[in-house]
């Protein structure tokens, strides 16, 4: 008998979408129901996901599952543990593939040991070998690269984000089997009482971005004068990240400097933190500055592509074949020049549109 596949995913709880990488995954489930010769099921938790299933129907599944309510509206270990056991009994799976969002790396674990299964989470690759299912994921920080093949049933894998083309069909109407899920009343004494986040204009990590753009602590070090010019470095970064659209990383020294009450980038957090003990980020391209590019630090530059570097230093650790290009200048100058770049073409941009656009 052919294997079940399950392309499991929840909806976004700011709106009834489906994250981007839900869309990776269910590419990858599709390659691999093929390669399989297995057949798919798709199975979807929250509120409503009627508008979810249209974006997907055209993807051709055998069957869409789905287990909709207020209480599954947001992520809640209990109910969504119940919600994603009974989607894959329903489907009767045998691999079940899913997003690594947090709300599914929270649960999913769980999940598998109630099914008697098991689970790899942070999976960075899937293929197949001699028709065999082989995930990949990385160890000790993206040095050491596994690939795993199970025996044992459900396996639940867990896809990490930017590691397959986002799979696209057009929006078409859905039919969409309810699972009945009754939820005992334990499982429902978590509420999310509100939401607290940072503001807008603080937001600076975007995963989705095509640049990472990371600071080092050369920009809250003396310069040239023998001053420190912190307000300035914060304008000129900001003004980038505003311009460009991209990412902020930072390097353990200069976000380290928040705990050590220094003068420091206020936008700065740990969270912001690249490298052996911090972020491994996916982006397109990568631009350090005032960084000096050590292993510890470029270890989570892993899965940047295209690399560049501006340091006054023409021997630090980015030269010695850690990036692609290295500019030896001063990051001030460069990223004031850049700023002004952007500025220009964006006015350029807005010239070149019709009126009203
Ligand atoms: C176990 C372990 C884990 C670690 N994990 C991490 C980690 O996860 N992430 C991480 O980042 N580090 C990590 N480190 C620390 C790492 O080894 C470095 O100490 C750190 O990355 C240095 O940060 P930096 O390059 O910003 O600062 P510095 O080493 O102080 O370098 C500042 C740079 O700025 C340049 N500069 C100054 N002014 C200018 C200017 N105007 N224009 C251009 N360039 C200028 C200088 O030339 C210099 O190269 C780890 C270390 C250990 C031992």
């Amino acid at each position: 008998m052919s294997q079940s596949i399950l392309f499991l995913a929840h909806v976004s709880e700011a709106g009834n979408t489906l994250p981007k990488v839900s869309y990776e995954v269910l590419g990858a489930a599709l390659k691999l129901t093929k390669q399989l010769g297995a057949h798919l099921t798709i199975g979807l938790i929250g509120e409503d996901v009627a508008a979810a299933a249209e974006t997907i129907t055209a993807a051709g599944a055998d069957r869409i599952l789905a287990v909709t309510g207020p209480d599954f509206a947001t992520a809640r270990y209990a109910s969504d543990a119940a919600a994603a056991e009974a989607l894959c009994r329903s489907a009767r799976a045998d691999l079940i593939f899913a997003p690594a969002t947090s709300r599914f790396m929270r649960v999913l674990p769980g999940v598998a040991h109630r099914l008697n299964g098991c689970v790899d989470t942070h999976v960075a690759a899937l293929e197949t070998v001699s028709g065999e299912l082989c995930a990949t994921r990385w160890h000790y920080r993206q040095r050491i690269e596994a690939v795993i093949r199970r025996d044992a049933r459900p396996w639940i894998v867990l896809l990490e984000s930017g590691c397959e083309a986002a799979w696209t069909g057009a929006p078409d109407a859905a039919k969409v089997e309810q699972i009945p899920v009754t939820l005992p009343k334990a499982a429902t004494r978590t509420v999310v009482s509100g939401v607290r986040a940072p503001k807008s204009d603080a937001q600076t990590i975007k995963p989705d971005a095509n640049l990472l753009f990371v600071a080092g602590a050369g920009w809250t070090k003396k310069q040239a004068d023998g001053k420190t010019h912190v307000d300035q470095a914060e304008a000129l970064i900001l003004g980038f990240l505003h311009a460009s659209g991209a990412s902020l990383g930072g390097s353990k020294s200069l976000v380290d400097q928040t705990g050590e009450s220094q003068t420091v980038l206020g936008f700065m957090t740990h969270l912001n933190q690249v490298g052996q003990t911090g972020s491994t980020p996916r982006h397109p391209k990568g631009l350090s500055t005032c960084c000096h590019g050590e292993e510890p630090h470029v270890v989570g530059w892993r899965f940047i592509n295209e690399r560049r570097a501006v340091n006054l230093d023409p021997n630090c650790g980015w030269a010695r074949g850690k990036a692609d290009v290295l500019y030896v200048a001063d990051a001030f100058a460069v990223v004031e020049k850049l700023n002004a770049l952007l500025a220009q073409r964006s006015r350029t941009n807005s010239e070149a549109l019709p009126q009203g656009v």
